[in-house]
């Protein structure tokens, strides 16, 4: 859409601010936005402003400079002259989602992470992710450089905490580094962050002492480090200092009674003693205390898990993919609907539950999607689907949804600027049909996703791969 300059004198000063705000659009950028004007009036909208406060009714929001200048009763707010008024009765908006636990990769084959970094930043925005950190990397340096071009308006996407390949000691993925001690961790961390990686996480088979190097280094550049762990347990990771750990407790090894220090006796063998923990007993409440104690944020990543739980509905968005890779996921999906045996039928309403007790304990709880495992996550609906799974495992929808967008940025740090609805913030909203705070589902209803005041056309993003998401 073609940027419309107004002569209004009250909206001047506000377009020089947003001209010096925005990036310079590419033309093919703009294909992708359908609203793009200095001043936005967004009236008779219901706002959820991502603190978990209730919903307000009949609201205005008025948009200036990328970022939101008034929120009030439509009825006492005055809407500047000039301004593209945008009338949204029978609507709502949420703050832009900000999700933790997201990859430019998916399984395209055994043992191999197809890049998709293209398609994927074009899904995680039509979704409604406005800012994403990636939890891990598997390509090296095209998160670091997406977070650029998408910074300087040459791709579409959400605002990227871009991370670095993966810390990890010996192990079976061919790309994955193996590191050799504490001192090579260090070096790792040293030259990705060099580099303009903004985030880190350790993976499965880390040892100790290689952990708290990694901790160590990261924290000494002012960031912070996350981990899927497995030969470390949480309470050790805890111990040295880690500032989160993914997965919810599918990862904590803390419980295998026969665990070997700095050895992964293996997920499975986790996930057993996970599978059979009480959520009421002590061994679990011990570790919650510690998690707490020692401000361990953990992300919960229920989309992931529910593509490997029998019974559960074919995930959203496969109609995405390759032709090929969907119906690769579809044969996965029917093959996990047949094993009853799976440790995963007692595996995932006990990760609900567990993930329930620690929010409820005053743990912090922040969310991501995971699009790994055997695919069938797909960026922007999964991060939808997220939130209806935490209303599944109890959280009210405006909890739900204050994970899901401020917690995420208090985590990242970018509070100040995302995550809420509020005059001064950012303009980072989602235009959903309907009432999520009621009905978790319409938040899959979204209309516009703005960032930092521009509208995007979600329909757009998702046409322009539909059929294509696992070539690129
Ligand atoms: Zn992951």
């Amino acid at each position: 859409m073609i940027r419309r300059l107004y002569a209004t004198l009250a909206v001047v000063p506000a377009l020089a601010i947003w001209l010096a705000a925005q990036p310079q659009f590419s033309d093919a950028v703009r294909g992708y936005i359908k609203i793009d004007s200095p001043v936005v009036a967004l009236t008779n909208v219901r706002v959820i402003d991502g603190t978990g406060a209730p919903a307000r009714p009949n609201q205005t929001v008025v948009i200036k400079g990328g970022n939101i200048e008034t929120v009030g009763d439509t009825a006492r707010t005055n809407v500047p002259a000039g301004a593209t008024t945008i009338d949204l009765a029978g609507k709502s908006v949420i703050p832009g989602l900000v999700m933790v636990h997201e990859h430019l990769y998916y399984p395209t084959g055994p043992g191999v992470y197809g890049q998709l970094g293209e398609s994927f930043t074009r899904l995680y925005l039509a979704g409604g992710v406005t800012t994403m950190r990636t939890g891990g990397n598997v390509n090296g340096f095209m998160d670091l450089k997406l977070k650029r071009l998408i910074d300087s308006g040459q791709r579409p996407g959400p605002a990227i905490d871009a991370t670095a390949p993966y810390l990890n000691g010996p192990n079976t993925f061919v790309q994955m580094r193996e590191m050799k001690g504490p001192e090579d961790a260090r070096r790792q961390v040293a030259y990705w962050a060099d580099e303009g990686a903004t985030s880190f996480k350790a993976y499965m088979q880390i040892r100790r002492d290689e952990l708290a190097a990694a901790i160590d280094e990261v924290h000494k550049r002012g960031m912070k480090i996350t981990a899927h762990l497995c030969s470390v347990t949480y309470g050790e990771a805890a111990d040295l200092g880690i500032d989160n750990l993914e997965h919810g407790f599918l990862a904590a090894t803390d419980f295998v009674t026969d665990k070997q220090p700095d050895a992964c006796p293996g997920q499975g063998r986790g996930q057993q003693t996970i599978a059979a923990l009480d959520e009421n007993g002590e061994p679990f409440k011990a570790l919650v205390r510690k998690l707490i104690e020692k401000r361990v944020t953990l992300t919960s990543t229920l989309t992931v898990f529910e593509t490997f739980t029998p019974g559960r509905p074919v995930p959203p968005g496969v109609d995405v993919l390759l032709p090929s890779l969907k119906e690769q996921f579809l044969q996965t999906h029917t093959r996990v609907a047949g094993n009853q045996q799976s440790v995963y039928v007692k595996l995932f309403p006990k990760a609900l539950a567990l993930e329930r007790a620690f929010a409820k304990a005053g743990g912090t709880l922040i969310a991501g999607t995971d699009p790994t495992g055997s695919g069938g996550v797909i960026p922007g609906y999964a991060n939808q689907r997220q939130l209806e799974l935490m209303v599944e495992a109890g959280f009210s929808p405006l909890e739900a949804i204050s994970i899901g967008t401020m917690n995420g940025a208090k985590f990242l740090g970018r509070d100040a600027k995302v995550g809420t609805i509020a005059a001064g913030k950012q303009a980072d909203l989602v235009v959903v049909n309907g009432d999520p705070s009621v009905n978790i589902a319409d938040v899959r209803n979204v209309e516009t996703v703005f960032k930092q005041g521009v509208g995007f056309d979600p329909a757009k993003l998702i046409e322009s791969v539909r059929g294509r998401a696992g070539l690129w």
